[in-house]
């Protein structure tokens, strides 16, 4: 405690290319709980690139039936009125690209280390981001309730827009004409959009699970493709298109089209799913027309499985991408396997790149996941649980639509600095929330505050050396009678945080 910080150098070696040793120590990974099978196929592919390896390099025109990739929590309320609007992307043939070359993007700075936690400066195209942090989702090119210029003063650096609801509706045609996405939604500040091909996955699960519960979405190796609600017509995203649209959107970080499968779901399509985005991302770089203006992420899929993540992990920094994302996660696996996987990865990625874990949102596992190594988060849960008058608060949730708000003259958090809770009392947002969009605009404002404040707090305490001290106030405040969960305890110890001043749990 209070010492400098400690830089554990094997932390960042590049993992041995022995195939059974997939993780950093042994103390880090248990013995995979899924496809055992697999293993002995794969060991067979030891010293070479996995990735050029016959079943990888093979396309399959198998078409594979999944379930969700994540929580149908993650989609907005309005996703059933989009479902209706389905039906443009198809007609995304013309080629508007411009080469028009700025500047390269420089990927990212170490700033500061403390073990495998590291604050850098991530400097995009149009703003130099602080890591560890958050960036909310944007759905619509807009947070919803919150103008840009409030997200400015919240702290926001990047902002998430999703590439398939933005190629509906205003269609990334017009985006591209009208100058990009920065000058159409007002926002200077750093942009990132996603493939398009995980919300064509989850609508189309939405739409079946309304409609009939009998077809998923398909995945076929030219892309991902399902039917339009609207009139029936098949639709297909290829990695192409989807790397041509968020061209033409034109954001600071765009995302390789994945084959995304539920973390939970066990035997051949893990693999199959995690060798299909190897050979998707041979494709994304290809079709990308502007890799000097907007750093194209690969995604590292591979289920719970460590041989497969290595697979994957080695297979796309041979490729040698401006950043990595560790994807599949956070779709109803438990937690100790969750982090694991973090922890896996964060530890074979190249250090001097940024590593973006996709899908996570909640503070707790934004921590421990900084702890291990990650930098870069997203999430709609903030502003998505916002509008149900829950608020974050240090000492986890507060629900403004509980009676005992009615009178409470203290604002949300006494500790906060927001606009909300220098103006506001709970007393008067527990009168609005889900009843005037007032009320879901003042939690979402407080409710990002709170998610910036946590990133820069991360930030600033590894580089000034108190990260250890700055978790266990974390966690003190979150678990004030010491239970803290068990894999956060684990997580910690991996990542060389020592939490027993507020942790009941003893570790082994
Ligand atoms: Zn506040």
């Amino acid at each position: 405690m209070g010492s400098s910080p400690c830089i554990c150098v094997e932390h960042w070696s590049v993992p041995s290319i022995d195939i059974n040793k997939v993780n950093v120590d042994a103390s880090v990974t248990s013995e995979p709980a899924s496809a055992p099978s697999e293993r002995g196929k794969l060991e067979s592919h030891a010293g070479e690139p996995s990735w050029t390896t016959p079943d990888c390099r093979k396309p399959e025109e198998t078409v594979s039936r999944i379930p969700i990739a994540r929580e149908v929590g993650v989609l907005d309320e309005y996703l059933l009125i989009l479902l209706l609007k389905i039906g443009l992307l198809q007609t995304h043939k013309k080629w508007l690209f411009v080469s028009s070359v700025l500047y390269f993007a420089v990927p990212s700075f170490i700033l500061g280390r403390f073990n495998r936690a590291r604050a850098a400066n991530l400097t995009l195209p149009h703003h130099v981001c602080q890591t560890p942090l958050f960036m909310p989702v944007g759905t619509q090119g807009t947070i919803k309730g919150l103008a840009t210029n409030q997200l400015e003063d919240i702290g926001c650096q990047i902002i998430l827009g999703n590439t398939y609801h933005l190629a509906l509706r205003p269609t990334s045609e017009l985006i591209d004409e009208l100058g990009g996405l920065h000058k159409f939604m007002n926002w200077p500040r750093a942009l990132l959009t996603d493939s398009g091909g995980f919300q064509m996955v989850i609508l189309r699960y939405l739409m079946h699970f309304v409609v009939s519960l009998l077809h998923l979405a398909d995945i076929t190796e030219k892309g991902v493709t399902f039917q339009s609600p609207v009139d029936g017509k098949p639709m297909l995203l290829t990695p192409e298109e989807s790397i041509q649209i968020q061209n033409r959107i034109g954001a600071d970080i765009i995302m390789a089209l994945d084959d995304v499968v539920k973390t939970t779901i066990t035997g051949p399509r893990i693999e199959e799913a995690m060798y299909r985005t190897l050979r998707w991302i041979d494709r994304c770089i290809a079709a990308h027309k502007r890799p000097k203006e907007q750093n194209l992420f690969g995604i590292v899929q591979g289920g719970l499985d460590p041989v497969l993540r290595d697979i994957c992990v080695r297979g796309l920094v041979d490729r040698n991408l401006p950043g990595y994302a560790i994807g599949g996660l956070a779709g109803g696996e438990d937690k100790d396997s969750f982090w694991r996987v973090v922890a896996q990865c964060t530890a074979a990625l190249p250090e001097d790149k940024p590593r973006y874990v996709m899908g996570v949102g909640y503070p707790l596992d934004i921590v421990v996941c900084s702890a291990l190594g990650a930098d870069m988060y997203d999430c709609v849960y903030p502003t998505r649980t916002a509008r149900f008058g829950t608020a974050l608060i240090p000492e986890g949730v507060l629900k403004l639509k509980n009676k005992a708000m009615a009178d409470d003259t203290r604002p949300i958090d006494p500790t906060c600095d927001c606009m909300v809770c220098k103006n506001y009392s709970r007393a008067y947002i527990h009168c609005l929330v889900t009843v005037d969009a007032m009320g879901s605009q003042l939690v979402s404002y407080h409710n990002l505050y709170y998610m910036m404040k946590l990133s820069r707090d991360l930030h600033s305490s590894i580089i000034e050396g108190k990260f250890p001290e700055f978790v266990c106030e974390f966690l003190q405040t979150m678990f004030p009678k010491g239970d803290v969960p068990e894999w956060v305890c684990n997580a910690m110890e991996v990542a060389g945080i020592d939490i027993s001043s507020c942790s009941h749990h003893v570790v082994r």
